[in-house]
């Protein structure tokens, strides 16, 4: 099992994407994109890219032998399909990289506030295990993302996600209700007996080599990505 993480330098998007933009939402020019998704897939052992329109729901697709041909509306992509490459899209919310290397089955789910709160990575981890995963075997990586102390949000919202989904309620470092999404999600794998989980520590906010809309509004995405080579 492989997986990348890809911030912002070595692309040829121009301002305000500059320049390793991954995302054709965002604006940027799609030429751009495509050059810049066209490097990508030179990185990932010659594997297919599969991409997702991701809607901050909870839905999973489960992709077979081959990619499908336009990206499934979903906020998780599983397989167990040796050379594709799952990727998920973000510049602030949490790429969740996860794989049973034994079973060969391998998840990347896309969770922000809102996945959090409606436990996509819950609903992944279920997917895997039906392609034959065990949670104990899984291997979870938690990308780059805004963290607690950037992450201001209402009381009210801080209080909704808590009791969905307990464990990312925090203080920003004004003191204001705050979220840690990838404490959150530290937490839903633990009760779901993911055996090992590792928190990439950046911040999307407060480093510059990443993308992200919390700090610039109109920007890039940066991409996670796992793949079983073929
Ligand atoms: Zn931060």
């Amino acid at each position: 099992m492989r997986r990348i993480v890809t911030s912002r330098p070595g692309g040829v998007s121009g301002a305000p994407y500059d320049t390793f933009n991954l995302g054709d939402h965002v604006g940027d020019d799609l030429a751009a994109v495509q050059a810049n998704r066209a490097r990508l897939a030179r990185a990932v052992d010659g594997s297919s890219l599969v991409w997702m329109r991701q809607v901050h729901g909870d839905q999973v697709a489960v992709i077979g032998s081959s990619p499908p041909p336009q990206p499934p509306d979903c906020d998780a992509l599983v397989t167990n399909t040796r050379g594709l490459a799952l990727a998920v899209l973000i510049a602030d919310c949490v790429p969740v990289l996860l794989a049973d290397p034994v079973a060969g089955v391998i998840g990347a789910a896309h969770a922000g506030r809102e996945g959090v709160r409606r436990h996509v990575v819950a609903r992944t981890v279920e997917a895997m295990v039906e392609l034959g995963a065990t949670p104990r075997r899984l291997d979870a990586l938690l990308g780059p993302a805004i963290c607690g102390r950037c992450y201001e949000v209402s009381q009210d919202l801080a209080d909704e996600v808590e009791s969905a989904a307990p464990g990312g309620a925090t203080r920003t470092r004004t003191e204001a209700p705050g979220l840690d999404l990838r404490a959150a999600l530290a937490a839903q794998l633990s009760r779901l007996g993911v055996g090992q989980v590792v928190s990439d520590p950046r911040c999307t906010a407060e480093e510059s080599s990443l993308f992200s809309y919390r700090r610039d509004g109109v920007t890039g995405r940066q991409a996670g990505v796992i793949w079983l080579p073929a």
